[in-house]
């Protein structure tokens, strides 16, 4: 195929276009969008006819994309395929003649009918020089149809902007989530207020709860047992809360040994139900240590959300009854 360089630069523009606008655009924030064009640029930058995005979560051993077909997220072991090789060896991984290759996956293509005859798959670094995500590229349709190292060259630039997006996703992340507990924390519930619950706060038909809740005589436990244990304790508790709540909840580490837990689609009833069954579950399930046994209970104030008031003050109504049972014994839900 004879190669139209007005057209790659052209569509090289228009995608870096798209690009800025949506990194730009302060009510656009869904950054799969960006991905998927940074994505696009890849694509447009080596004559490919497909490319994708796959993000490296090495606590979970898994590559995820959602840019390979819009399909929503497809996660998959690290180990799998080129892209898993590329990520394992880190270093570019070329195959022109994909089928005679052990390393690669062709199951996709026996599902769908795709006949895949070159690949290219680029690992990508964060700014430390760690890899956090490769870009595959297919079926090259310039040139020789193949792909050489010399295409690494032209993938560079839109594999660079996805490792500098990817981190800068990765910090976002990680500065809205607790590190000893792993739930969000008060940075995250605040961002969740402007997405995840946005919506149903918009929509009158909606509704919502929440509840706040506080371990009993927690500074007890860190002056009986030590910081350490104190802290596994709060591990614990922020597991039974994540173990008990759908999906579509939000579970908080609202500060010290507090917690808030938001239900979409609910009143303060079904919400003061759930709070009984996570108090139950508290109650009867100890911390075992190697060297101690930590029987702890919590209470919690429960409330319906009012999307008429603040949030802080939402959170007031319910932390109004949580003081309620810490005043009248504890290991309570008032509602
Ligand atoms: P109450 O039943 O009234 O809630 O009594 P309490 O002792 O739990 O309440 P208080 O708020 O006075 O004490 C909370 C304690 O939680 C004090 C603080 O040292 C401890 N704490 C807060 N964050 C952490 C943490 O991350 N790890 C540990 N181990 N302790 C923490
Ligand atoms: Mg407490
Ligand atoms: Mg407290």
């Amino acid at each position: 195929m004879p190669i139209n360089t007005d057209k790659i630069l052209n569509d090289i523009f228009e995608v870096s276009e798209k690009i800025y606008r949506d990194i730009s655009n302060p009510s656009e924030r869904d950054h799969s969008q960006i991905f998927e064009h940074l994505t696009t640029l890849g694509r447009v930058l080596v004559g490919a006819d497909r490319a994708s995005f796959w993000k490296w979560d090495r606590v979970n051993h898994t590559l995820w994309t959602t840019a390979a077909t819009g399909a929503g997220k497809i996660t998959i072991p690290d180990t799998t395929g080129l892209v898993g090789k590329a990520l394992h060896d880190q270093k570019v991984v070329i195959t022109n003649d994909p089928y005679n290759d052990p390393n690669f996956n062709s199951s996709v293509d026996k599902k769908t009918g795709y006949v895949t005859r070159s690949i290219l798959v680029m690992p990508v670094s964060n700014v430390n020089g760690d890899f956090i995500g490769a870009f595959q590229v297919i079926n090259k349709l310039i040139d020789d149809q193949k792909f050489h190292e010399e295409d690494c060259k032209k993938l560079a630039l839109a594999a660079t902007i996805c490792g500098l997006a990817l981190e800068s996703d990765v910090f976002l992340e990680e500065s809205h989530t607790d590190k000893l507990t792993l739930l969000r924390n008060r940075m995250g519930f605040f961002h969740d207020f402007k997405q995840k619950y946005k919506t149903v706060m918009e929509d009158s038909a909606r509704s919502m709860a929440l509840f706040i809740c506080d371990i009993d005589k927690f500074k007890r436990v860190n002056d009986t047992y030590g910081h350490n244990i104190g802290d596994e304790v709060l591990k614990q508790a922020a597991d039974i809360l994540k173990k008990n709540c759908r999906e579509c909840d939000g579970v908080y580490r609202w500060g010290g040994e507090e917690f808030i837990m938001i239900m979409t689609d609910a009143d303060a009833s079904v919400c003061a139900n759930v709070a009984e069954r996570i108090r139950k579950v508290i109650e009867d399930t100890d911390y075992v240590g190697e060297e101690c046994t930590v029987h702890y209970t919590m209470s919690f104030g429960v409330s319906d959300f009012y999307t008429y008031k603040s949030i802080e003050d939402n959170i007031n109504d319910a932390d109004q009854k949580l003081y309620t049972a810490k005043e009248t014994g504890r290991n309570k839900v008032v509602i």
